[in-house]
């Protein structure tokens, strides 16, 4: 049985959310795994274990379709943001500006990784609950746009924003009442959400922007979800956002922009499959045209915000076989050098991931054994129950699909190092993270003096 079964089925190598491996992932010579022209066994002896491996062609090939595909299917104007909550970094965002994209952030942290990687403030959409006053001051002075979230984003501006200066540019985000789940959604009027306004408080909450000599509202926001892999949730909302911006507009809001959020799902696992980028694109392009159309609306700036399927599946960490417990008749344990803290979502989400070897990607499966991190957590497991080669303690394993929600959700747990990140292309692979040291997680620790005197 094959462990990377992408290379029997084909690859689509213009939606890089529908393979689990990166675009660029070959066999070379030696029958061992390669990705953006690199050796990923080299890598790992060169860069040390785990690491973290992103693909430079796969993520500008996800940004390449986005933006091509929101120029074939829709007539407006149009601009994909990447939401960078998914895997933020100065090359990241350095890269992706290079492509044309925007960005939005959710923090000071990531704003500011967001400008220092070269994202013009006002390709900037800054979003949060609970935005504080130096965050919004910050975003404020660059002209970024800030996504008005509720009512105390409002407070805090109109006291931010000093009289007489240039208005903030504002989007206003709210909940859709549009739910989705893996097979299902449901509308409800009010959802249990804590980001957004309500759909029944939007009327006052324009009315009242509209009085607001500090406020321009430029735009709209919605997003519904993550890792969904229907059409049609997404159809239903732009009719939804269309409706507001209606409203919006009849109550003279200059609405230019219409964000209508990320979500797209993308391959982990075999039975996964995801809509492509393009499908994506077009059913909200056109969604927006036709519910513009049959209300007479101008066309606004179509905006979406892809997160996971720009950058998850251009990564994979790479991690050494450790030590092995078989429990016989129940499980057999192999663990490796890293786990919860590089990747939470397993233990998070009981999300499944793809993984093989990468010396013997193909290599046929001899039994069943489950990857455990290292972490003290039995919930400490990265793959479970899988049928794989037998092999031996110091082997490289890759496991796919986590370029988006492992480094930018990770942690020190167990005062265990970050990994670092390589970018790989061209058989060249470069550092754009570097790897945390034990003494590094020292540094903001500090002793009381009188400790010291107590010996
Ligand atoms: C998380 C998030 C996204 C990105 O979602 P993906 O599922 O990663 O595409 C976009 N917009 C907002 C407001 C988000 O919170």
């Amino acid at each position: 049985m094959a462990n990377c079964n992408q290379y029997e089925t084909g690859r689509d190598l213009l939606s890089p959310n529908r393979n689990f491996a990166p675009i660029t992932a070959e066999i070379d010579e030696q029958g061992s795994l390669q990705v953006g022209g690199c050796n990923l066994s080299r890598i790992a002896e060169s860069y040390g274990t785990p690491l973290y491996v992103l693909d430079e062609v796969t993520i500008r090939t996800a940004c390449k379709t986005y933006r091509e595909a929101l120029k074939k299917y829709y007539p407006g104007d149009s601009l994909a943001l990447y939401a960078s909550k998914a895997n933020s970094s100065l090359a990241i965002s350095c890269l992706v500006a290079s492509e044309g994209l925007g960005l939005d952030a959710v923090s000071e942290g990531e704003l500011l990784t967001a400008l220092k990687g070269g994202v013009l403030g006002k390709n900037i959409v800054l979003h949060g609950n609970n935005k504080s006053d130096h965050e919004l001051l910050l975003a404020y002075q660059y002209g970024i746009t800030i996504v008005i979230d509720n009512q105390h984003d409002i407070e805090r501006l109109a006291e931010i924003v000093l009289p007489g200066s240039n208005p903030a540019n504002l989007m206003l985000r709210f909940t859709p009442g549009i739910e989705c789940h893996t097979h299902e959604y449901i509308r409800t009027g009010h959802l249990d959400s804590k980001f957004g306004f309500d759909p029944d408080q939007l009327e006052s909450v324009l009315i009242e922007l509209k009085g607001a000599s500090w406020a321009k509202l430029r735009g709209l926001h919605a997003h519904i979800g993550s890792q969904i892999f229907e059409l049609e949730p997404h159809k239903d909302l732009t009719e939804v956002m269309v409706d507001v911006l209606d409203l919006a507009r009849r109550l003279g809001h200059p609405i230019k922009d219409l964000n209508v959020g990320g979500g797209l799902g993308i391959k982990y696992v075999e039975t996964d499959d995801p809509p492509t980028i393009e499908e994506w694109i077009k059913v909200i392009s056109n969604g927006v045209e036709k519910a513009c159309k049959s209300r007479g609306l101008d066309l606004p700036r179509l905006m979406c915000e892809p997160g996971r399927s720009l950058v998850a599946n251009a990564g994979l960490t790479l991690y050494r076989l450790g030590a092995r417990k078989e429990i016989p008749g129940l499980r057999t344990y192999i663990s490796v050098d890293g786990g919860m803290s590089d990747n939470p979502r397993p233990i998070t989400y009981k999300s499944c991931y793809k993984a093989c070897l990468v010396e013997r990607p193909f290599a046929p499966a001899q039994e069943k054994i489950t990857i455990a991190g290292k972490h003290c957590e039995s919930g400490d497991v990265l793959l479970k129950d899988l049928d794989f080669p037998s092999s031996r303690s110091g082997e490289v394993l890759a496991v796919f699909g986590t370029g988006a929600y492992n480094a930018s959700m990770g942690s020190n747990y167990n005062r265990i190092p970050r990994p670092a990140t390589v970018i790989v292309n061209s058989g060249i692979a470069e550092l754009v993270q570097k790897r945390e040291r034990p003494e590094d997680l020292l540094q903001y620790d500090v002793i009381p003096d009188r400790f010291i005197a107590l010996g």
